[in-house]
């Protein structure tokens, strides 16, 4: 029997917006669907990009290849760096200081990660510090840094090191927006001043522009940043406000001249009232100040940012407000936000772009036809909810396990109720340091344990298999790993030789 068609294909997408979301959905849709689609991107240069937002996640290199870019020109072309981890300054308490590295912790044995066989070594004395076993961990302070060459050994630490990116976001939505103009989207520039929807259905038929124009399309992807045009002003679908577990609402960015080494990796230092990231570029280095305006004012927060710079400041603060949520519905009618448009969860753990990448993969995943089967939604936006209160929960993590007592938004963070989700990952790891992957969430066991150790929960015990393996066995894994881990990174290269050899930026 001939499969019978529910509607016609879609054939035209509109985006609306280009900043990095924007400009990330036209180039992923423009290269996998070719030109059976036709992609269209309105944006307005007088109203801008948010510019802010330098961090990445691995993740972004699969985005890359889908993209089929060069990871050198891509490095080049956007003053990259690369990032091993993020180092939390002062978050258990003051002077602390542990990487969230990528990648993986030791070696696991049997049915066991590594860290349960480390957490009885540990006990007896036997072991050191968790970072000492990871090869991101161990490297990132070091300055050191490589990707996996061709002949390395495999199942080594170099051969599956990890990393993500840092860039300057204004070049990187430039950059995409290169490569899907050449790939056929065709690009307006001008301000979205009016949206028409059908009558009866409510769905969006074609936007008006300022001069006057009107843009029409199948599907309308909404990637107005904190502004949600459609699917906000115009859908009115609700916004889920987190701010009670995450108040921090306003950032300063500012750029400063780089001074020193580029660090392989992001710095978070916690403040009064927020914390501070420091993110290292090949020609400037990337600062800014989050933090709650319940508890600090805008002045004292600028103060306290500028204090702490490296280098000389290469611009004036740039204020941002937010609220930490997301629209109630991601894809609402014929309408999908992406980027800050459909939420934001502030940027401790540089999730935000990655976020915008595992929307364009859904969306291709359950690309409707044009009678937008209400099931391909409801699973868009059900998968969406579950991955966004993953990651709210991991990085409410890092507030709520702290023993800062020194102003009143650490005693608030501290103190809070947390998402029974939350507490029941806090309670398993608190107990016998284990770690269970809820299905397809973001952040794995390396970061939850690196994370819950680093914020100073250790566990009462370890799982009861780690006495089943002789503890002369148990010792000498915990050795060796060790040492592996130091061999391979005795042989990196520093971070700086290594992006001068193969991916130095032009200097401006
Ligand atoms: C303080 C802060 C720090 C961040 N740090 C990180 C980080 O380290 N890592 C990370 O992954 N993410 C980070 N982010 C998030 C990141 O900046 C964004 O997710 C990302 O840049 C995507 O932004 P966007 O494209 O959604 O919005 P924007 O960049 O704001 O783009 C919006 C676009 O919509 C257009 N537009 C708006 N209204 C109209 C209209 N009426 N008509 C026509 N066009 C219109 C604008 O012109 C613009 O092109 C951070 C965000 C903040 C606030």
């Amino acid at each position: 029997m001939p499969i019978q068609q529910s509607g016609q294909p879609i054939q035209s997408v509109v985006i609306i917006g280009g900043g990095s979301a924007g400009w990330m959905a036209a180039a992923a849709l423009s290269k996998s669907f070719g030109h059976s689609l036709d992609v269209r991107l309105v944006e307005s240069e007088e109203i801008g990009i948010i510019g802010v937002g330098e961090a990445t996640v691995p993740h972004l290199s699969l985005f890359n290849r889908l993209l089929e870019i060069d990871e050198g020109e891509f490095i080049r072309q956007t003053q990259g760096t690369f990032k091993l981890g993020i180092q939390f300054n002062d978050w258990g308490k003051m002077g602390d200081s542990y990487i969230h590295g990528f990648g993986t912790i030791g070696r696991d044995l049997g049915l066991l990660p590594f860290h349960q066989y480390w957490l009885k070594a540990r006990a007896e004395g036997r072991a050191k510090d968790i970072s000492a076993y990871s090869l991101n961990t161990l490297a990132a302070p070091l300055g050191k840094f490589m990707v996996a060459p061709h002949d390395a050994p495999p199942n080594t630490p170099i051969a599956e090191i990890a990393y993500a990116y840092q860039f300057d976001a204004v070049r990187y939505a430039h950059f995409l927006r290169k490569r899907a103009e050449m790939q056929g989207v065709q690009r307006t520039e001008g301000k979205v001043v009016g949206v028409n929807q059908n009558s009866e259905t409510g769905f969006v038929d074609s936007v008006r522009l300022e001069r006057g124009e009107l843009i029409a399309g199948d599907l309308f992807i909404d990637c107005t940043g904190f502004r949600a045009l459609l699917i906000e002003d115009t859908l009115k679908v609700g916004f889920e406000d987190w701010l009670h577990w995450l108040p921090v609402d306003r950032a300063l960015a500012i750029p400063c001249q780089k001074v020193g080494p580029i660090t392989p990796f992001t710095r978070s230092t916690a403040r009064t009232a927020g914390w501070q990231w420091r993110i290292p570029l090949q020609h400037r280095t990337g600062n800014g100040h989050v933090y709650s305006s319940q508890f600090m004012s805008d002045d004292a927060a600028t103060d306290l940012l500028l204090k702490n710079l490296d280098g000389r400041p290469l611009a004036d603060p740039l204020p941002v407000r937010f609220r930490a949520g997301k629209r109630r519905k991601l894809w609402d009618k014929n309408v999908v936000a992406l980027g800050l448009a459909g939420g934001f969860l502030e940027p401790l753990e540089s999730t935000a772009i990655y976020l915008v990448q595992s929307g364009i993969n859904r969306l291709m995943s359950l690309f409707p036809r044009a009678d937008f089967d209400p099931a391909l939604q409801g699973t868009y936006n059900a998968q969406a909810q579950f991955e966004y209160e993953r990651i709210r929960d991991f990085i409410i993590l890092h507030y709520h396990a702290t023993t800062r007592d020194d102003s009143d938004f650490w005693n608030y963070v501290r103190t809070m109720p947390i998402p029974d989700s939350l507490k029941a990952y806090v309670d398993l790891f608190a107990a016998g340091g284990q770690f269970f992957r809820n299905g397809t969430e973001m952040f794995g066991l390396t970061s939850w344990v690196q994370v819950m150790l680093g914020q100073g929960i250790m566990p009462r015990s370890y799982h009861p298999a780690v006495d089943w393996v002789r503890e002369a066995d148990t010792l000498a894994l915990v050795d060796h790993v060790e040492k592996v881990v130091a061999s391979n990174v005795g042989l990196m290269p520093r971070h700086d030789d290594f992006i001068a050899r193969h991916c130095a930026a032009s200097p401006n």
